[in-house]
């Protein structure tokens, strides 16, 4: 039943709406840009690996068999620059952003993807896959740089839909650069001796920025694949040039049948960036808000609008969060307190209603993933479980059972209510205790003491929240 509904993606290939239909039957491949890993990553890359996180367990959930790849940039300008900022090794560097950026997605609640290919363990590949360019005649060598001729291809812009002239009109040179057209662009740059470099048939170098996709994501799901996304600042000049290059060595068309892109996340109305000071990293976010809370946010707006962080929302998605769990804290009470185990007539006629109501979750799903449509169904679901259980003298196990599951089953698509089982926790004696004594501190203006309890709390895994109705706590997130 589930799986007979078609699902649609918006392509930006096409720029419409389009019946999802994988190229070789029920098996998907996805491939999407991640880290350039040379800083923290940041709210905003959040927004873009949770809507893929979502669509790829959407694509799972309706029984698609899906690999997903998600290559990390760990050679690059920007790592350069930053290590001879830092003074540091580059590939070391590197090494500490990749393991912070799989802290972040492990406390982010994102599930791993199948492969995350890095670009320096590549290297002989990217050389086979420019040097087939040279041979078919698509590139160029200049002193130790190897350039792709743009002009050599038809279908120029056809993702970014402009044409040549166009970007030849917005193009800049770059003095440094020996490429013989402005909009030419490189693919294996040489390297100054201080720099990480490689042997290549063209002399010490590294490769540009757009050949490693093309070459890992060719390398894990072949030349011709179903999905590629990433944010919509790569659509130009990323990935236009990654089909200009795969199409050009393969010699298949489409190199990708769907190109799916995100929105941009801003934070306060604005965008990130490091001379407005306002980037805040994920370990920042995870200080303040859970997981499930951020991901709440991220789902309250469409994959690819963009979406504005204010606090004003993120606290807007802890209230909405907290209902549901209240719900499910209380069911299960309730299952724990019932006798009765089986559903009656009326009891299935309310399922049946939760069920329909899920129908539509599913369908917002499927109308290219429309999560704040889909949450908007969710959200009835436990209204009319609300009202329910809440006029409910006795209420069967099995119902309640059943209630549990569906909450988890969409909780599972979108990867929130993982504690659907749990009870709330209760928090040791010893602990309870220091928090009595610091809300005693507190009462009293000792500050200083107030502030040293949640210190050493926070020591022990335990975060402190003031909310106006009281002191809230949670556990720390791995990677806080
Ligand atoms: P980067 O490390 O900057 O190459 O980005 C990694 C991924 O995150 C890419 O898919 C980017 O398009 C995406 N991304 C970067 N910044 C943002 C942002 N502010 N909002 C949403 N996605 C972003
Ligand atoms: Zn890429």
């Amino acid at each position: 039943m589930v799986k007979s509904m078609p699902l649609k993606v918006f392509n930006t290939l096409n720029q419409r709406i389009e019946v999802f239909k994988p190229l070789r039957d029920n098996a998907v491949g996805i491939y999407v840009c991640g880290p350039t890993v040379y800083d923290y990553s940041h709210v905003g890359h959040a927004r873009t690996y949770i809507a893929f996180d979502i669509i790829v367990r959407h694509l799972r959930y309706k029984g698609f068999e899906v690999k997903y790849v998600v290559n990390i940039t760990n050679i690059d300008d920007k790592i350069i620059n930053r290590a001879k900022e830092l003074k540091k090794d580059p590939l070391k560097l590197a090494e500490k952003f990749e393991e912070a950026f799989f802290d972040d997605i492990r406390a982010l609640r994102i599930k791993q993807a199948d492969v995350y290919p890095k670009v320096t363990d590549h290297i002989p590949e990217i050389i086979e896959m420019i040097q087939t360019l040279i041979e078919k005649g698509f590139a160029y060598v200049v002193n130790g740089d190897v350039y792709f001729s743009v002009k050599k291809v038809t279908d120029y812009g056809k993702l970014s839909h402009q044409s040549l002239e166009e970007v030849k009109a917005g193009a800049r040179s770059d003095s440094s650069e020996k490429k013989v057209f402005p909009v030419d662009f490189a693919l294996w740059k040489s390297s100054k001796p201080e720099e990480p470099g490689w042997d290549s048939p063209w002399g010490k170098g590294r490769p540009g920025w757009h050949i490693e996709c093309s070459v890992m994501s060719m390398k894990y799901l072949g030349p011709q694949f179903d999905i590629h996304g990433g944010a919509q600042d790569l659509i130009f000049p990323h990935h236009e040039n990654e089909i200009l290059q795969s199409e050009a060595a393969s010699g298949k068309k489409p190199f990708v049948k769907y190109w799916l892109h995100t929105g941009f996340l801003n934070v306060g109305g604005k965008k990130m960036s490091k001379s407005l000071g306002n980037i805040i990293p994920i370990g920042e976010l995870l200080e303040k808000y859970s997981a499930e809370e951020f991901r709440l946010f991220v789902l309250s707006a469409h994959y690819r609008s963009p979406i504005n962080f204010t606090y004003e929302s993120l606290n807007q998605a802890r209230k909405n969060l907290e209902k549901l769990y209240n719900l499910i804290h209380k069911i299960n009470a309730l299952v724990k307190e019932q006798k009765k185990e089986k559903t009656d007539i009326e009891e299935d006629r309310f399922y049946k209603e939760l069920e329909d109501q899920k129908q539509k979750f599913l369908e917002a799903m499927d109308e290219d993933f429309n999560t704040p449509l889909a949450l908007k169904h969710l959200f009835a679901i436990m209204r009319k479980a609300n009202t329910y259980f809440g006029g409910m003298v006795e209420v069967s196990k099995e119902l309640l059972n059943r209630v549990l599951g569906l909450f988890s089953e969409l909780g599972g698509i979108l990867g929130i209510l993982e504690r659907v089982r749990e009870a709330p926790e209760e928090l040791p004696e010893e602990l309870a205790k220091l928090i009595g004594e610091r809300e005693e501190a507190r009462k009293s203006k000792d500050w200083e003491t107030a502030d040293r309890i949640r210190l050493h709390l926070r020591e022990l895994g335990i975060i402190l929240e003031d909310a106006p109705e009281g002191v809230r706590w949670r556990r720390k997130h791995r990677g806080n």
